[in-house]
């Protein structure tokens, strides 16, 4: 693998300017504050190869579908994050020479991202005219007021003396790379710039979101220096201040530019303009270093309880924080509009849309680091989703309140079109009944089933009920046509784990309901009401289906079967590939991936994973060994989930070899394509192959569980939970396991099976079992 940023606890860093890395590193450089996300695109101008993307959170635009042969049920837009106005940008002249770093290469390149308090830093040294000056930087995005970014430019001259021009500028003229019919997705409403300010208002085309972005600057210089001259630039789409300075050897001039970014999610479009100059003059008025340390005091207060802190393995620390650090400023759960691209804001791709990703590997971050709301947000998007899943599930011809979620949103309607994945990859549905367990048996909170779940639960199970249909061959019921999460298969029969949901929902479904009739009848009558359910029927033939779902199963291997024809296909295994093919999704043909028997990510170990209580270790064994061995691990959700698995079957070398790979999947490229944004959700997954894999935390049946096996490489592990209403500490070093109950009430939990109290600021410790 490469090892391009060098390793250390707490930052990422790069040395040495490398235009062909320069994509990758303007995705893992990016910052973003749940409002907004910046890539790490610099503020000159540079005519290299570069990603430019700045990211403003719920703001998207249906894009035109663009499809070969259109399929009946596609729908017509697929909706996209936008690139919006960048406000970063600070233009450089030197001599009457504009600095452009593709132009005039950096030498001392030095980026650093500093984790721990969230800011990203440039230095570096250039040459004009066969003189020196040296750049730094650094730049944040407030943590603290999420509408306003900081930017301290600072141009110190070597043995350079003349001119200087710096400009900062906000440019709305921005396009998306993705666009499919090249459109401007932005119409300029107002603009105006003046001395020491400037705005730009404006909105999407179709969608209306309006966004405005005012900035203004301070400038430092030292005493005896040349008064600077301004001049202030306004035109279509672009507002500007010219800066004109002069510079002597040994000099330096410190810019500081502010933004405030404001949309019309919280903001009337027609107060905007003045609500963000406030919000600038504000943010002005408490000045730079201000509002750099009430910033860093955000980031202090998470990192004190969502951090995972590992000694004796510096890769392996750095790549942990990496994630954490990226979720903690993709969301930060204030608003239940919003949910979680699979690049956050750090690139196009995926549109920065909802997949399934978010109830499969984000909740259970959520639920352990953040209060207890921030994943209650994230299912309510979804209950308020529910009517437009039922459309949905119209348009392909399902009844009577059937819901199907769709594969890739932005507001509930479905945007994604590739049949394949559209209309079959349907197990979504079973990770939002999924994700509805997962929170209640992590909070407690059981009447949020009356309140929300319920209904999401009935409208999943009249799907699958739908979906599902009898064979008259088989005497068993059987759902055909699928894609199950290895999208390197289509449109088969019977995937294993497509089953697994569709039966364990509509099982959960009818425990659902009778938890609901006893613990409040009312609820259940307005929800039977609302949804026009009928009991006896309806979970009469849940029933049913629960009783007589067929599960391939293959006999000889002992394993539960992907899917019926699987075991046609060659059967070979991943590490027979010649690594010069890998990926495959990169080298081959599509339907020569289809063919084979490589798997892109977990299949039937991602329902293993899930429902792990149910299966005895060697069966946990025999499938993992059997899948693990043909994965191929293209997704990034994949290999999160085979590292926990093999924590959970002792095999430690094979849970760190994966752990690595999924912490460290950007940071090292291992899929060659960290270029086009970070994998942002599957970073709720490397959360989870430290906390559930290598710390061994479970649920089950009410109560924590731990069952810690520390890689051998490392020397410790700590991290800490909050687990209704207390937050337990937890160390694992190479002899004991040490819980403290830092705040909250005593409870009752299990370390290696034995039962234990905690008391309220109480310890327990334990011997590591060997
Ligand atoms: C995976 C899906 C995932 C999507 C977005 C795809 O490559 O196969 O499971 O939902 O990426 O992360």
């Amino acid at each position: 693998m490469k090892a391009y940023y060098k390793p250390d606890p707490w930052k990422i860093i790069e040395e040495g300017f490398i235009p062909e890395m320069n994509e990758a590193s303007e995705s893992i450089f990016s910052l973003g504050n749940g409002h907004m996300g910046q890539r790490a695109n610099f503020e000159e101008r540079y005519s290299g190869p570069s990603l430019q993307g700045t990211y403003l959170a719920g703001i998207y635009y249906p894009d035109k579908t663009r499809v070969g042969w259109w399929k009946n049920g596609y729908p017509e837009y697929f909706a996209k994050v936008l690139n919006a106005p960048n406000w970063i940008g600070i233009d450089v002249e030197i001599g009457g020479e504009t600095l452009d770093l593709h132009l005039h290469p950096p030498s001392n390149f030095r980026r650093e991202l500093n984790m721990h308090h969230g800011y990203l830093e440039r230095s570096f040294t250039i040459r004009v005219k066969g003189k020196q000056l040296e750049v730094t930087t650094r730049r944040f995005l407030s943590m603290k007021r999420e509408e306003v970014g900081a930017i301290r430019y600072a141009i110190k001259s070597v043995d350079y003396r003349g001119k200087v021009s710096l400009t900062p500028f906000i440019e709305g003229d921005v396009v998306n790379r993705d666009s499919n019919y090249g459109e401007g997705f932005w119409e300029l409403l107002e603009y105006e710039a003046g001395p020491g300010t400037g705005y730009l208002k404006s909105r999407t085309r179709k969608t209306g979101f309006t966004a405005c972005m005012t900035m203004g600057y301070e400038l430092e210089t030292e005493e005896d220096f040349y008064a600077p001259e301004v001049e202030v630039i306004e035109r279509e789409n672009y507002v500007a201040n010219r800066i004109d300075l002069k510079l002597d050897p040994g000099k330096e001039v410190v810019l500081y530019k502010y933004v405030s970014v404001l949309t019309s999610l919280n903001h009337e479009p027609e107060n905007m303009v003045q609500e963000g100059r406030e919000e600038l003059d504000s943010a002005m008025g408490a000045g730079y270093e201000t509002l750099f340390e009430e910033h860093t005091e955000v980031w202090e207060e998470n990192w004190a309880h969502s951090d995972i802190s590992i000694t004796g393995d510096t890769s392996a620390q750095q790549g942990i924080r990496f994630n954490i650090f990226q979720l903690n400023q993709t969301y930060t759960g204030r608003d239940e509009r919003l949910n979680i691209g699979p690049k956050g804001f750090t690139g196009e791709k995926y549109g920065g849309s909802t997949y399934w990703d978010t109830e499969a590997y984000l909740i259970p971050f959520y639920l352990s680091t953040a209060p207890e709301k921030v994943a209650r947000n994230l299912l309510i998007y979804r209950y308020k989703h529910l009517e437009k899943a039922i459309e949905n599930g119209e348009k392909l011809g399902f009844t009577g309140g059937a819901a199907l979620y769709p594969m890739v949103t932005m507001n509930g309607e479905e945007c994604h079109n590739e049949w394949e994945i559209t209309f079959e990859e349907i197990h979504r549905n079973g990770a939002i009944a999924f994700a509805i367990f997962n929170y209640i048996r992590y909070t407690g909170d059981t009447a949020y089933l009356a309140d929300y779940g319920l209904e999401v639960l009935i409208g999943i199970s009249r799907f699958w009920e739908q979906r599902i249909n009898w064979s008259d061959e088989k005497q068993q019921y059987v759902m055909l046509g699928v894609t199950g999460p290895n999208e390197y298969e289509n449109n088969v029969n019977n995937n294993w784990y497509t089953n697994k949901m569709a039966s364990w929902t509509l099982d959960y479904t009818l425990k659902a309901l009778t938890e609901v009739i006893d613990s409040d009848p009312e609820a259940y009558e307005r929800i039977k009401k609302k949804t026009e359910f009928d009991l006896e029927k309806e979970s009469s033939s849940w029933r049913d289906i629960i009783e007589k779902l067929y599960f391939p199963y293959h006999e000889e291997e002992k394993v539960f079967l992907q899917q019926e024809g699987y075991m046609d296909k060659v059967q070979r295994v991943a590490s027979d590939l010649d690594p010069s093919e890998r990926p495959i999704n990169q080298h081959w043909s599509w339907d020569r991936i289809l063919r084979s028997c490589f798997i892109k990510q977990a299949d039937v170990l991602q329902g293993v994973y899930m429902f792990e209580d149910e299966y005895d270790l060697e069966t946990i064994t025999r499938n993992f060994n059997f899948y693990e061995s043909r994965t191929v691990h293209e997704s990034s959700l994949s290999p999160c989930v085979h590292s926990i698995l093999a924590s959970r079957i002792g095999n430690e070398a094979k849970a760190y070899e994966l752990y690595l790979r999924t912490s460290r999947l950007d940071l090292d490229d291992y899929n060659h394509e960290v270029n086009e944004g970070l994998h942002i959700t599957s970073m709720g997954g490397t959360w989870m192959s430290v906390v559930y894999g290598f710390g061994g935390m479970r649920i089950r049946e009410g109560f924590l569980s731990f069952d810690p096996l520390l890689p051998l490489k490392w020397e410790s592990l700590a991290f800490k939970i909050l687990y209704r209403g207390r937050t337990i500490s937890v160390r694992i070093n190479r002899n004991r396991v040490h819980l403290e109950n830092l705040q909250g009430d005593g409870l009752e939990l299990y370390i290696y099976g034995v039962k234990k109290q905690l008391a309220a600021e109480g310890e327990l410790i334990a011997e590591v079992a060997k």
